[in-house]
């Protein structure tokens, strides 16, 4: 039987959970459901100074927004940091690890020098060659150390397979005697992260790219310590269109994933889009339910290329990358009414346009209305916005700079025009959409106007909108009272 899969998501709650930690949440989540396996949160708490309980509470439900579950923790690293110190002494008692006492001064000069020579500066292992005398001498004095690693010395390399970015080779030459403990005492995250790794029996490393040049010194970590090696996983990374990693401080609030979840966004749409970013599938497919993303994902077809996510925050109007609103557009347009219908209430109760009836006696229209205008919409805030001449009683609507030129402004007559349609509409019998067609058809004709103008007066004056559904099932959706009471206010329009 082959290894239990254990992976984690292990995020350092420094900045908001944000679309490239997402992203690194879900494909762990993905790699762990896809073989049954295990996914365990861990907080990466150790750098007090920034990490703050606001951050992990965003973090942990950013999280539950997308709907990525952890099967274990959340784990704090801080509650670990004793394990910590007794791995540095245990490498230290076997002779995998030895006190540097050198100077944070006397390592300044040393690198000065290498400035100078044009080299890199790599500690010269002064204190590697100190005797266990010399070692217990400057102790008892009171000289404060720090703890390196000892990194093989010669010839050789550390050589591993990376699942995304194969056969990695990093000579031991070129790796520095790192430091593990601080001389405060304090574990160094290198060490933190493989102790805890090797604790939660994590099989997989699947972390961002940038992760990638620590892993050789963190495999010599692994072996000093006896412990099972996991497997490597880089994943690329995201950029912003100037080639700059995303980051909060860089990007502000339009990166956070709760900017997505409070600006209209599905979490399954910005799962869907954030797994296509850096990764591609043999059929160039772009919509996964969750069962075909289990079915279809694989490391072999993440790029090792980074991705680029089109933030752009010069533009109020374009509030993110066009691929991730068009992808959230899918969603709306396409899932199942029943599933839409939470995320619409929940909206309209943020605007305050919600009733009560449209979960009771008017829950059939309800759903046909959010089923009729769905279709041109790409946020769920749209629902609130657009769909206000829907869900609300008012009379009279802001009107659309463009409808207005075009449907109002050449027509100054509608005032007079409208207010009889409604008369006509008052008294239809049959409130069917064929039947308001023939009647605006005809009421034109005997006018000498084209129909359109009628029809796009109507359009504007009940909606405020210029684009839409068909006009017809916009009257019938609308109402008979609440059209007329609308056609009825056209003297107040101009
Ligand atoms: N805490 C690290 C970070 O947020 C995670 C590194 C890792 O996954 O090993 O960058």
């Amino acid at each position: 039987m082959s290894e239990e899969v254990r992976v984690r998501f292990a995020p350092s709650p420094t900045g908001y959970l944000h679309i490239g930690g997402a992203r690194t949440a879900i494909l762990n989540w993905l790699y762990a459901r896809q073989n049954n396996g295990k996914l365990i949160l861990r907080i990466e708490d150790t750098d007090t100074e920034r990490s703050t309980t606001e951050m992990i509470q965003g973090i942990l439900d950013g999280l539950e927004w997308l709907g990525i579950e952890c099967d274990e923790g959340p784990y704090y690293q801080t509650d670990f940091i004793k394990e910590h110190i007794v791995a540095a002494e245990a490498l230290l008692a076997s002779g995998a690890a030895y006190k540097c006492f050198c100077t944070k001064e006397e390592l300044e000069a040393k690198r000065e020098i290498a400035k100078a020579n044009k080299e890199d500066f790599r500690y010269d292992r002064t204190c590697r060659k100190l005797s266990p005398v010399e070692v217990a001498e400057r102790e008892s004095q009171g000289h404060p150390y720090v703890v390196r690693l000892k990194v093989p010395e010669g010839e050789g390399a550390v050589v591993f397979d990376d699942a995304v970015y194969g056969t990695i080779t990093k000579r031991y030459q070129d790796i520095e005697d790192f430091v593990i403990v601080r001389a405060n005492g304090q574990p160094l995250y290198l060490l933190s992260n493989v102790v805890d790794d090797a604790r939660d029996r994590i099989s997989h490393v699947i972390r961002g790219q940038d992760g990638l040049g620590n892993t050789p010194k963190q495999i010599l970590l692994y072996e000093a310590l006896g412990k099972k090696l996991p497997i490597f996983a880089h994943m690329s990374l995201t950029l912003d269109p100037k080639k700059a990693k995303i980051s909060k401080r860089t990007h502000g609030e339009l990166v956070a994933i709760h900017f997505y979840r409070d600006h209209g966004f599905l979490p399954w749409a910005l799962v869907n889009f954030l797994v296509l970013l850096g990764w591609s599938n043999p059929e160039s497919r772009e919509v996964f339910s969750y069962e075909e993303l289990l079915e279809a994902f694989s490391f072999a077809g993440m790029n090792r290329a980074n991705s680029v996510f089109n933030v752009n925050k010069n533009d109020p109007k374009f509030i993110t990358d066009p691929k991730a609103i068009n992808m959230n557009a899918h969603y709306i347009k396409t899932m199942a009414l029943t599933e839409l219908e939470p995320y619409v209430r929940a909206e309209l109760e943020k605007a305050g346009l919600w009733r009560d009836e449209y979960a009771g006696a008017k829950h059939q229209w309800f759903l046909q209305t959010v089923d009729l205008i769905r279709v041109r919409y790409h946020l769920l805030t749209d629902f609130a916005v657009f769909g206000k001449p829907y869900f609300s009683d008012e009379i009279q609507y802001e009107i659309e700079p463009k409808a207005r030129k075009r449907n109002l402004d050449k027509f100054p007559d509608l005032s007079l025009w409208l207010p009889q349609l409604a008369d006509r509409l008052e008294q239809l019998e049959d409130f069917s959409e064929a039947a308001i067609e023939d009647l605006m058809r005809v009421f034109a004709e005997e006018l000498e106007v084209k129909p359109g103008a009628i029809i796009n007066g109507v359009r504007t004056v009940i909606t405020g909108q210029l684009a839409g559904p068909g006009l017809f099932e916009i009257v019938t959706t609308i109402g008979r009272e609440r059209v007329t009471a609308r056609l009825r206010n056209t003297p107040n329009l101009y």
